[in-house]
């Protein structure tokens, strides 16, 4: 194996190899008439030296002079092809009309390559859409969803952004970071995420021809990938050529045309891990200080994952470019096909179900699976993606399998502490218990609950804080803290903190191992050698607004009531496999997907729930007053979310993102489906999260309006049980709730914290009886119409209303019958936002 040092330079050479592209498009003079291998290199020379990282940049190419003497160049060549081998963008001469290279050429959309996954066969293709060069606010990533125009990446545009990633990185490297694979990864995210990776531009037969060869994968996933590679291709070399590697080029060995024959060894393996049991885990809560304890719990999965990926690549020797991705409790790695990798994956699984085991009583198992996977596989990977997840659900049919002696066993003793007492969180007696303080009252809890609920805590006292939230990795126990203030993750102890500024003459002695930097660009900030980024959603409610469910109740607008929404992209599976044509369910296709999913649903889930400088305005229904969103996301990964707050806040905020998903993704047929209910904010959560799965489940399945079965999904069940599609001219969808919401709301004026009605306006009696006669038609299918008339004729309003009035009738009067359940949800919702606040009956 190679060394540490080693690996880190051919990881980082593997991540720096293009980076000449990148400054080759800047067009600086001193860069005239050189190739973009040697731009790279002087610029890499100048900061690495003459070392692997630099010499890289100009030895990957076939015809570069030294590739094929040196075993590392040759790896990086090898896995440049591999990363590039998928590409559809190349010329046919017998087919395409001509085909040029453009520096100025826009990265397509990756959504955009998403056919309608809703379709049996989805074959229609969404509309075309480009990301344009990324602008940033205050040094962070904003918002920046494609355009439908194919603009210009011009000279001047690549100009302005090298220069910012010089500068950032000459920060980083001040700050001695240069060699840190984390800080380099972010970096390059930051800066090369949205500019491709090549610009030929191939004019096909038609537009649609040229459209589909038009480059769609960013310089960042090429340069990860091809790094991800370059470790796994010198493993596995290594492992199979041990002592000729230092003797000679293994040319044929490493890039040999056999090598990429469809029954060439496996140089790959994909590694996914699956933590079981996590819906039970987080709800095992106790109701007092609910929310910290779910946040806590939740936030400890995410911490869990992070974790378990860390120590499988410790073990292994890789790199965070090796991870595809982590989140919603899945985590999936390329690790080469090695039978070390084997045994490390058996054993880290081991070890990590060991104290899940121990501290969770068999609550949570991770299941960690691995596929091996050859060249040839790379240019179609659903094949080896859904291998894995069979893979994965068959252990997952196993589940308790390593403990079953024990879970059979003699029951334990009960800890003396138990004698009398358990668990007040998940009843487990075997265990000391400790005092845990919510508010006034006092609970014995075991320490793994009482380390979870400190972790809610902390986590909300460190976001609140400070702009640049994170949190310190302790790998031995940071005594001279107290205890409440960091939780243990196995042998690993993590403490949630507001931010990290370090000291010059502080003691190492004393410092963490690790910093992780929570949703900051700022690479700045990254002042650690531990220093890394870490996406999570964590977005709270400001310091001087409600800390919990039951003042969020009392202090929101309207109706004192909490709401819990959930929602997922639907379709998924589809998306990643029959979504994307045949020859292009690439590996770096597929990649780039999940990355974009993450960095919505961990990142900019924050942003928009903010209302945060270039996002969407937030929705304000009936124009109530703008406050902070009082809503907590519980969790929000993978491809979905659970939000928790104040009715019309988790309401306007589910809303919202929905618009800023359709918005992000550009491609009309990736959709979400989400559920929400409301209770009372003493009601147990659990309940509550079981009634928005329900409602979720609701939306996404198929339904009964009125006499007839719509299809499911694409839809969001109101309220608990009223379920609209997003948009849909056809049927009451979401937009026509909104819309009756307007037409009914001008009678009413804006309160301090809910709407009142207005003198010579419409009573409260006038929108209830209204209610009624929309609900009994629905139900019933009577014909209210004659009733209608007659309310409306004896209903008369003042002055400047009349218009509003007039177009209210008109409205009611136009809708069609079975239209009537959009009006019945707004009327609903206008009635909740007319209740008075305060303390809850
Ligand atoms: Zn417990």
């Amino acid at each position: 194996m190679l060394s540490r040092e080693q690996r880190r330079s051919l990881c980082l050479a593997g991540l720096f190899h293009d980076v000449g592209k990148f400054k080759q498009r800047a067009e600086f003079p001193e860069d005239r008439g050189l190739t973009h291998g040697e731009i790279g290199y002087r610029w890499l020379q100048e900061h690495y030296g003459e070392t692997l990282v630099s010499l890289g940049a100009k030895n990957h190419h076939a015809a570069d002079e030294d590739v094929w003497s040196v075993n590392d160049f040759l790896v990086l060549y090898e896995a440049d092809n591999c990363s590039a081998s998928e590409r559809h963008t190349v010329y046919d001469k017998a087919k395409d009309a001509s085909a040029s290279w453009q520096r100025d050429l826009p990265l397509a959309c990756v959504f955009s390559r998403v056919r309608n996954p809703h379709e049996d066969v989805p074959k229609t293709v969404p509309p075309p859409a480009y990301w344009a060069l990324p602008r940033f606010q205050k040094g962070t990533v904003g918002w920046h969803p494609p355009q439908t125009a194919e603009g210009k990446n011009t000279g001047p545009m690549y100009r302005d952004l090298w220069e910012k990633f010089a500068l950032e990185f000459q920060a980083v490297k001040s700050l001695s970071n240069q060699f840190n694979v984390d800080v380099v990864l972010h970096l390059l995210e930051k800066y090369t995420g949205a500019i491709p990776s090549m610009t030929l531009r191939v004019k096909g037969a038609d537009d649609r021809e040229s459209y589909r060869k038009h480059p769609d994968v960013s310089l960042f996933d090429h340069l990860k990938t091809t790094a991800a590679f370059a470790l796994c291709l010198a493993d596995f070399c290594l492992e199979k050529h041990g002592d000729d590697w230092t003797r000679r080029p293994l040319k044929e060995e490493i890039t040999g045309a056999a090598s990429w024959d469809d029954k060439a060894e496996c140089p790959f393996l994909l590694v996914g891990g699956d933590l079981s049991g996590v819906q039970r885990f987080l709800y095992t809560i106790t109701s007092k200080g609910a929310l910290k304890a779910l946040k806590g719990r939740s936030f400890f999965l995410e911490l869990f994952l992070e974790h378990a990926v860390d120590a499988l690549l410790e073990q292994l020797g890789l790199f965070r470019c090796n991870v595809v991705f982590t989140g919603g409790g899945h985590f999936y790695l390329v690790a080469p096909n090695t039978s070390a990798t084997e045994k490390v994956v058996a054993d880290v699984a081991q070890r990590l179900n060991r104290y899940l085991f121990d501290d969770f009583n068999g609550a949570l198992e991770l299941f960690v699976r691995a596929v091996p996977f050859r060249k040839a596989d790379l240019k179609d990977v659903t094949t080896v993606w859904q291998r894995l997840s069979e893979e994965l659900e068959e252990a997952k049919k196993r589940k308790g399998e390593a403990f079953l002696a024990e879970l059979l066993g003699d029951p334990k003793d009960p800890d003396p502490d138990c004698y009398t007492d358990k668990c007040q969180v998940c009843g487990r007696e075997d265990r000391p218990l400790k005092n845990l303080s919510i508010g006034e009252t006092t609970l014995p809890v075991c320490e793994p609950c009482r380390d979870q609920y400190f972790l809610g805590h902390l986590l909300q006292q460190a976001s609140r804080k400070g702009d640049y939230p994170v949190i310190y990795r302790w790998d031995k126990e940071p005594e001279e803290l107290r205890r409440e203030e960091y939780v243990r993750i196995e042998n690993r102890w993590y403490q949630p903190a507001g931010g990290f500024f370090r000291e010059k003459d502080e003691d190492p002695e004393d410092s963490p191992e690790a910093v992780f930097h929570l949703n900051d660009w700022d690479l700045t900030h990254y002042r650690h050698p531990g220093s890394r980024p870490l996406f999570a959603g964590i977005y709270l409610p400001p310091e001087d607004a409600p800390r919990d469910l039951e003042s969020m109740a009392e202090r929101g607008f309207g109706i004192p009531r909490i709401a819990v929404m959930r929602m997922d992209v639907d379709r998924l599976g589809r998306i990643f496999s029959l979504g994307l044509p045949e020859g292009e369910r690439t590996f770096s296709l597929t990649a780039a997907l999940s990355r974009q999913l993450c960095l919505f649903f961990k990142y900019h889930i924050n942003g928009i729930l903010e209302g945060a400088n270039g996002y969407p305005e937030k929705t304000r229904l009936a124009d109530r007053p703008d406050t902070p969103r009082m809503a907590v996301v519980v969790y929000s990964g993978g491809d979905d979310l659970f939000l928790i707050g104040h009715w019309l806040d988790v309401l306007e905020a589910t809303l919202d993102v929905q618009k800023a998903f359709a918005a992000f993704t550009a491609n009309p047929f990736i959709t979400v489906s989400a559920g929400m209910a409301v209770g009372g904010a003493h009601e147990p959560v659990y309940r509550l999260a079981e009634a928005a799965g329900d409602a979720e489940a609701l939306a996404k399945g198929e339904r009964r309006e009125g006499t007839k079965t719509v299809p499911g999904r694409q839809a969001l069940t109101l309220l608990g049980n009223h379920a609209f599609p997003w948009k849909d001219p056809k049927r009451p969808d979401v937009a026509k709730v909104l819309e009756a919401l307007e037409h009914l709301r001008p009678f009413t004026a804006v309160n301090d914290r809910s709407l009142k009605t207005r003198p010579h306006g419409l009573s409260k009696g006038f929108y209830y009886r209204l209610l009624e006669l929309v609900r009994r038609q629905r139900r019933d299918g009577v014909w209210v119409l004659p009733k209608l008339a007659h309310l409306f004729g004896r209903t008369r309003v003042d002055g400047e209303m009349e218009g509003d009035w007039i177009k209210l009738k008109n409205y009611i009067f136009s809708s069609k019958a079975d239209g009537w359940r959009h009006v019945e949800a707004a009327l609903l919702i206008l009635l909740m936002m007319m209740r008075e606040g305060g303390r809850e009956k």
